[in-house]
């Protein structure tokens, strides 16, 4: 794998570079995947949970769920995969763009600006009845659902599946996709559309695509170079 990661860190010396990153960039960090080993919760599937129709047919359930999400979050810590993005940012800055599909937040704390998050932000309350959010980092929460202040049930700030992306996020990803000349899309099964249709974008208007995730994924045939291996590992390696 060492001339592949030689040619990707040529790749990144010149030219805009948009890093796409899923849930396995803070696997390292002990934040579980949706779908590897750790993704179920009292054997449900985060598929079954993650959507409109778990949360009105039982919102106590979907909340207990987040806050076990957001308690492992809270402990967890920015790994070196997470700080290799933020240092290429650094030298990088004008021609560089960290879209995640993460809502943890791991990111920003590793040091990374304007990231642009397709599916919300785990800490962001939103009510369902008059729409205001909030920020909240409590852990656990003292009333399951929360309640805003108007009395109206409170949800987590996140895109469930079925949803639509916020309309500024995903524009501002498709023009990266679109003008990045190299894409690595890093730890993301590559399965959730329509964040995953950004990989294809990017190739189809010129760009390198670089994968790296330890397992296969449905895009690997768009992929100029795949990184097979833990992202902790490879992205300090490429800066
Ligand atoms: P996913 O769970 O579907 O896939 C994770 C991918 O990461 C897999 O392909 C796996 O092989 C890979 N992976 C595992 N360990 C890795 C490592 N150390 N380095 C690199 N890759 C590794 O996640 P997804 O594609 O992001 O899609 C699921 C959706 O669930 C996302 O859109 C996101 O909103 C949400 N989610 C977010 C978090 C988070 O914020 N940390 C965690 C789980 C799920």
């Amino acid at each position: 794998m060492e001339s592949e990661i030689e040619a990707v860190r040529r790749s990144l010396l010149t030219g805009r570079i948009v890093a796409f990153t899923g849930a396995g960039i803070s696997a390292e960090s002990n934040v579980p995947t949706f779908r590897g080993a750790g993704g179920l919760w009292r054997n449900y599937s985060p598929e079954r949970l993650a959507t409109p129709e778990a949360f009105s047919s039982d919102p106590r359930l979907v909340w207990e769920w987040y806050d076990w999400r957001r308690g492992i979050v809270r402990a967890a810590q920015p790994n070196p995969g997470h700080l290799a993005l933020s240092e290429l940012q650094r030298r990088t800055p004008e021609r560089f763009t960290l879209v995640t599909q993460n809502t943890d937040g791991l990111h920003e704390r590793a040091g990374s600006q304007d990231v642009v998050k397709l599916h919300g932000d785990i800490w962001l309350l939103q009510c369902t009845r008059c729409g205001r959010e909030e920020r909240n980092e409590q852990v656990p929460l003292n009333l399951l659902p929360p309640l805003c202040r108007c009395g109206g049930i409170q949800r987590p700030g996140v895109v469930w599946f079925g949803e639509m992306l916020p309309e500024d996020q995903w524009e501002r990803a498709r023009r990266a996709a679109r003008t990045a000349e190299v894409f690595i899309a890093i730890g993301t099964s590559a399965v959730v559309h329509p964040a995953a249709g950004l990989v294809l974008v990017a190739r189809l208007t010129g760009a390198r695509v670089v994968i790296m995730n330890p397992d296969p994924t449905p895009v690997d045939d768009l992929a100029e170079w795949i990184l097979r291996g833990p992202a902790g590992e490879i992205l300090p390696r490429l800066i």
